[in-house]
């Protein structure tokens, strides 16, 4: 429903903090500069989502981050707000337009704090990983367009040189999803985000390596107990059993982490990893 008429006429941007009403957001003013994140959206109502919950909610509440969106549709051509045209060159679906793109991008840099870079969402581009969140994470923040339909005229990509994102090898029905995503896996590694910041550093892919199985009370569930080591109060061994099982469980699910995490220390890849 790409044409509908669209009930907003305002300017199209809002910052959004989950404890305030609609009114409030849109007279919200840009607050001071904390890691800010501009979305370039269809359905800025789909925001802040998820991004709203527990950690990552609570921080945007408490301003640690920011969060401007741009309505798409606010940028649209015509009565009806027309953002959209078929393909050049045929085929099914519909392309969104350079020049709506280009009103809304504008729109949202002058949000965002300088030197956030543009990125567009897309299954084309350099895939998401941890150290592309740390990287953004310790940056000013992020300006982000999510495409619907089959995408975004490619001339837009290219006048902004906009970076491509991707967040895995499958098609998603838009960018929204991603950008969440990708914000979130930023958002908490923001100083504060998370209570203990402790836990963001041995956490899977922090040294390349994925996380060592977790455990909780009960000692003994259905006849399976806690590794014994772990209820030992031996904190060198329980580091090392630890440190033993993410080198296990990486060069057996992912060989392509393990032979990037031995490249670096000068391992053998091949080695064998047990105590
Ligand atoms: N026709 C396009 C897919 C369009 S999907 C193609 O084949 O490449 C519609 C929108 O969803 C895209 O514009 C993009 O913003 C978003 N999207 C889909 N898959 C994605 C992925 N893996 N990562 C990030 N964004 C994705």
């Amino acid at each position: 429903m790409a044409d509908a008429p669209h009930p907003l006429r305002a300017t199209g941007r809002k910052s959004v903090r989950p404890s305030a009403t609609p009114r409030d957001l849109m007279a919200d003013a840009v607050l001071a500069r904390a890691w800010s994140a501009q979305v370039i959206t269809l359905f800025p109502q789909a925001f802040p989502g998820v991004l709203g919950q527990s950690l990552t909610g609570r921080a945007l509440a408490e301003g640690l981050w920011q969060l401007h969106l741009t309505d798409l549709r606010a940028h649209g051509d015509g009565p009806h707000r027309k953002v959209d045209d078929t393909p050049a060159g045929g085929g099914p679906g519909l392309v969104l337009r350079p020049d709506i793109i280009a009103a809304a991008i504008g729109a949202a840099m002058s949000l965002a704090p300088p030197g956030a870079p543009l990125i567009y969402l897309s299954p084309r581009g350099r895939p998401f990983d941890q150290a592309m969140a740390q990287e953004l994470a310790a940056g000013p923040g992020v300006t982000l367009i999510c495409g619907r339909f089959e995408g975004v005229d490619q001339r837009v990509l290219d006048h902004f040189r906009v970076q491509e994102v991707s967040l895995g090898d499958f098609v998603l029905s838009g960018g929204e999803i991603a950008a969440q995503a990708l914000i979130d896996a930023c958002v908490r590694l923001i100083p504060r985000v998370l209570g203990n910041h402790g836990s963001t550093e041995e956490e899977s892919f922090s040294e390349g390596l994925l996380e060592h199985p977790q455990y909780t009370k009960p000692a003994v569930w259905q006849g399976r107990a806690i590794p014994e080591v772990l209820l030992s109060g031996h904190h060198a061994h329980v580091a090392a059993w630890r440190r033993d099982m993410a080198e296990r469980l990486t060069k057996e699910r992912r060989p392509d982490l393990w032979r990037a995490y031995c490249a670096t220390r000068g391992m053998d890849p091949g080695e064998d990893t047990e105590l």
